[in-house]
């Protein structure tokens, strides 16, 4: 099963990523998002950032002019239909990612493999709902797609072996590495990190520390590169609290209960970086902790 074009379906921080990575190997890309602007946006946000490893050395010039060149964009998700992959990095919500499915379907060939980039949502349920539950896997990057070295497959209980090599080899390709996770709620990563980011707004919730003495305690105390609530302003608020939600729902144990901090700053629209608010604010010069 050779993979040539790979279409991507939301060009947000993890879409733009993506095309990023996919483009620099070789690949050519057919991005597609509901907000133009969104799109724009992200070529204009992957050429910065093909700029900045030109400039360490990390590609040559001629590499980035070739791998811009492989990306298109479009509006009509029917453009993505000669893909081989299509690998979905839409809003964290089940049912915009059952419609883009049920969007793509009348136009895709038989053998194309739908993926994922769900942080948390089942891939078994999702795949379900589609022909193909045996050509459907969770195709997880992680957060930044350029810089981060892992990639989780996840299979689906039908996702058969000869999509789960074809999506292997194309992890290779693009220089990264594979951890396979079984389909259970949230999968390796976040199983792991989002309790800990959830267990850090608690911590701020009930006082025992500001976000700075937070932060500062995990990155001296635990050696980790970010603190969790700079982490989780970099991950999106949105995005960790509708973890917690599968987590909670998938798992029914109360232990995943999110926050009702990290609701509160969801409501109020203060979404981390992506709004320049979150426990930061990021609209002036340096981040200052907004607790
Ligand atoms: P984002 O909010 O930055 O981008 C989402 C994009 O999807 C937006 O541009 C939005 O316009 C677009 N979109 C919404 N509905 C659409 C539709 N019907 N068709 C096409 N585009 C649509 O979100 P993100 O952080 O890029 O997250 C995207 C996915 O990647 C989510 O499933 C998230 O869980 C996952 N993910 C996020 C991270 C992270 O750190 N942010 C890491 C790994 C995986």
């Amino acid at each position: 099963m050779a993979i040539e074009k790979i279409g991507v379906v939301g060009a947000g921080q993890m879409g733009n990523g993506i095309a990023h990575v996919c483009a620099l190997a070789g690949y050519s890309v057919m991005m597609t998002d509901v907000k133009a602007e969104a799109m724009s946006a992200a070529l204009a946000l992957i050429d910065k950032n093909m700029t900045r490893q030109v400039s360490r050395s990390l590609i040559s010039e001629d590499e980035k002019i070739a791998a811009l060149r492989r990306i298109q964009t479009t509006q009509e998700i029917a453009n993505l239909g000669q893909c081989d992959l299509i690998i979905e990095a839409a809003t964290e919500r089940e049912t915009i990612k059952q419609a883009i499915f049920d969007q793509l379907l009348p136009h895709i060939g038989p053998n194309t493999i739908l993926a994922s980039n769900t942080s948390s949502i089942s891939i078994t349920r999702l795949a379900s709902r589609t022909d193909r539950p045996e050509k459907f896997i969770g195709f997880h990057f992680m957060n930044p797609v350029p810089i981060m070295q892992l990639v989780e497959l996840i299979r689906g209980i039908a996702t058969d072996d000869e999509t789960f090599n074809a999506c292997q080899e194309v992890v290779s390709r693009l220089g990264k590495t594979s951890a396979t996770s079984e389909d259970f709620p949230a999968f390796i990563v976040n199983r792991i990190l989002m309790p800990m980011i959830n267990e850090a707004v608690y911590a701020l919730y009930e006082g025992v520390g500001n976000v700075n003495s937070i932060d500062t305690s995990m990155k001296l105390g635990a050696n980790h590169p970010m603190g969790p609530l700079e982490l989780a302003d970099f991950i999106g608020l949105d995005t960790c609290l509708a973890i917690m939600n599968v987590l909670h729902d998938g798992l029914a144990d109360t232990k995943y209960r999110p926050c009702p901090l990290l609701t509160k700053y969801v409501e109020a629209g203060w979404l981390g970086r992506k709004t320049k608010r979150g426990f930061y604010d990021y609209r002036g010069d340096k981040p200052v902790p907004t607790r």
